[in-house]
């Protein structure tokens, strides 16, 4: 019996760090479910991308599916989807978020960018790992269905450790999900299931655009040994070592893709 086509399921694809690693994953033979909240051309183009990007042309599939993570209803409804499209999957790449869409000060910013952001950013990867952990163990007993060893990788942020006073909201979200790793890499390595956090640090992508000349500056000043700005395929490239299989006897592991930022130097 032979085992089927790898399947990642990837979500906020449509952009950004996302969509690099679609594509970075389509280029080793992957199928993607390019997963988005509304940016329907956004997918679209991600789709197309992933099409060329593909070793052999029409050999892996790429869907697009819209579901707002931080709703049970679309999580539940997203994972059908997969499964509808693909039959299975054997990658679950947590990576959609998104930053308050006002940069506050922690002394008056409010609760409404808070709740969205831990919606967002942590309850909605904690549940859909939950839910593709469940679906990949039930599986396991299911001996017609031979697959591959899953794995879970979850995108954070260097803000999981670095204290910004206008944005706590987010610094908050992401050190809350930094948690998931830990936690769903010890429940699961029984079932053979591998959980890595990629930490990268500032990326080029539509959620930088608004401070890049901020971020230009500390770039050139310094702010990460490696003076430049990270790219989505930087993130895509580490997610296709964990995709590979490079670190079978590694799980709860952070890669930080930050040009050496969480270093500490005197
Ligand atoms: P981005 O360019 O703003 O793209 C965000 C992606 O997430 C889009 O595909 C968007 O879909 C999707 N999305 C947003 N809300 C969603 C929801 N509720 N359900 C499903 N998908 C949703 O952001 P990015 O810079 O690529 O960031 C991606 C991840 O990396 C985030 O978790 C972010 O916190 C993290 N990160 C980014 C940086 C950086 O410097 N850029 C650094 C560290 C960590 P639509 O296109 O449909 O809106």
């Amino acid at each position: 019996m032979t085992n089927p086509p790898h399947v990642a399921l990837v979500t906020g694809a449509s952009r950004g760090i996302g969509r690099g690693i679609a594509i970075e994953l389509a280029r080793i033979g992957y199928g993607v479910a390019i997963n988005f909240a509304g940016n329907e051309a956004a997918a679209r183009e991600c789709r197309d991308l992933c099409q060329k990007a593909a070793p052999k042309a029409g050999r892996s599939r790429f869907e697009i599916i819209q579901a707002d993570i931080s709703k049970a209803e679309d999580r539940k409804r997203l994972l059908e989807s997969v499964k509808k499209n693909f039959g299975s999957f054997d990658l679950l790449v947590n990576n959609a978020g998104v930053a308050p869409s006002v940069r506050a000060d922690i002394l008056e910013a409010g609760e409404e960018s808070f709740d969205r952001l831990i919606a967002i950013n942590v309850k909605g990867p904690y549940f859909l790992t939950q839910a593709a952990a469940n679906s990949w163990i039930a599986s396991l007993h299911d001996a017609k269905q031979p697959g591959h060893r899953p794995k879970i990788v979850t995108i954070s942020s260097v803000s999981a450790f670095t204290a910004s006073v206008n944005r706590g909201d987010y610094c908050v979200s992401k050190a809350a999900l930094s948690m998931l790793t830990p936690l769903f890499a010890t429940r699961l390595a029984e079932y053979g299931i591998n959980v890595y956090e990629i930490r990268p640090g500032i990326i080029a992508t539509d959620m930088t655009g608004p401070v890049k000349a901020k971020y230009d500056k500390l770039i050139s000043e310094g702010i990460a040994p490696i003076k430049r700005w990270g790219t989505p395929e930087d993130i895509g490239r580490a997610v296709v070592a964990i995709a590979e299989d490079r670190f079978p006897f590694s799980t709860g592991e952070v890669i930080n893709v930050d040009g050496g930022f969480h270093l500490r130097r005197l």
